[in-house]
């Protein structure tokens, strides 16, 4: 799982890596507010899970309210990559010096970690991969012992770069390692590593987790998850709104609603992990969508906490004006909780998708 800039340097600077603290924005008028509280200039950045974006057009500056307008304007919804922007990182634009490339990850042909650095980091890394691949440096820490500050320092060294670097340099490369190990990732990069007037800051970040050890990290991807999360939502004809988690488990419960001669009215996937909060939008979105008559939501919780899911639903229904019946299957993982929360609650569940399926349809019919 990647995770966006934003939340990747959120996790360096947990690891003591310096940045530059942003803040998110979603259209232009927050990015003109927010970077007008910060102070100009700033750099503006399309948050989207492929790097490149600087030559693409999605790193701009601004020196005031009305360019940081235009050019939140400019790269929201553009496309990077096939990838649509949906929100913005604001920072202040750090003075740049240099650019330097650090970078951790799995060499899988050695079948070890590995950590790549170069003096010259920046946008043309790839091609200086191809062009000058002696200017990337390779070192293979040995994964079953501890790798210690003066290896760091070591690899830093050959970097080529003034004496009073290396011990920066070190620091940063033992603390990258340290986040790849803590979190069991793919990679963990900074790309530009910039040297500024203030010091070394990482002016990017790269952060993949291995998805088989996600389980092992379900607080950073609940915390994380929730902030990056967006739904799956298609509009259809029918008018049974169909939720699930899972793109397969959504698409069944839709032709389960077929089978009982019901016609879906949204396809919604909540995704894995969902939290309360998703729940709530997802809820939000269908009993606001005209044509609903009835609200299909089918969980079988894996990642997705079954008590979440009911907070969730309670949440809407104590808010919402619109009588829209909803029909829950809810199992897995937390039920005894979900289910005891709805039965206080007062709303009805099931168990089984087939039942629930069924009650749906049967429910919609009697309100034609
Ligand atoms: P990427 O192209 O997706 O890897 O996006 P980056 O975050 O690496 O940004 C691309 C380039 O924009 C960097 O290599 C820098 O040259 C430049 N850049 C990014 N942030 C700043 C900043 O705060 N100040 C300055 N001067 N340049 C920046
Ligand atoms: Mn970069």
């Amino acid at each position: 799982m990647r995770f966006f800039e934003n939340i990747a340097k959120q996790i360096f600077r947990d690891g003591g890596i310096p940045i530059l603290e942003g803040h998110v924005a979603y259209s232009p008028e927050e990015a003109m507010s927010i970077s007008s509280d910060m102070g100009f200039p700033v750099v503006i950045k399309a948050q989207v899970l492929t790097g490149g974006r600087g030559k693409a057009g999605g790193v701009k500056f601004a020196k005031n309210p009305g360019e940081a307008f235009k050019i939140a304007n400019k790269i929201l919804g553009m496309e990077i990559k096939g990838e649509t922007v949906k929100h913005l990182l604001i920072e202040e634009k750090a003075d740049i010096l240099h650019e330097f490339f650090v970078t951790v990850s799995v060499d899988r042909g050695a079948r070890r970690p590995v950590i790549i650095v170069s003096k010259e980091g920046g946008v043309e890394i790839e091609n200086l991969a191809k062009t000058n691949p002696e200017k990337l440096i390779k070192y293979y820490p040995n994964p079953l012992i501890e790798f210690l500050p003066y290896e760091a320092r070591e690899i830093a060294r050959k970097m080529d770069v003034p004496s009073d670097l290396i011990s920066p340099l070190g620091d940063i490369i033992w603390k990258l390692y340290n986040v790849f190990t803590t979190y069991d990732c793919d990679t963990a990069e900074i790309n530009p590593l910039v040297l500024t007037p203030n010091g070394l800051i990482a002016a990017d970040a790269k952060l993949v987790v291995e998805n088989d050890s996600l389980f092992r990290h379900q607080d950073l991807v609940e915390r994380l998850r929730y902030k990056q999360k967006t739904v799956d939502f298609v509009k259809l004809d029918g008018d049974i709104a169909v939720i699930g988690n899972g793109a397969g488990l959504t698409l069944t419960a839709m032709d389960m609603i077929k089978l009982n001669g019901g016609e879906p009215a949204t396809f919604l996937d909540i995704g894995g992990g969902a939290s309360e909060q998703i729940i709530n939008k997802a809820l939000n979105i269908v009993l606001n969508y005209d044509p609903v008559k009835v609200v299909f939501l089918n969980v079988l919780g894996g990642i997705t906490k079954a008590d979440d899911v009911a907070r969730g639903v309670i949440n809407v229904l104590n808010e919402v004006e619109r009588e829209v019946p909803i029909v829950i299957r809810l199992t897995g993982t937390n039920e005894e909780e979900g289910h005891k929360l709805l039965e206080e609650a007062g709303i009805p569940y099931e168990t089984s998708m087939e039942k629930a399926a069924k009650k749906a349809v049967e429910l919609c019919n009697e309100l034609k």
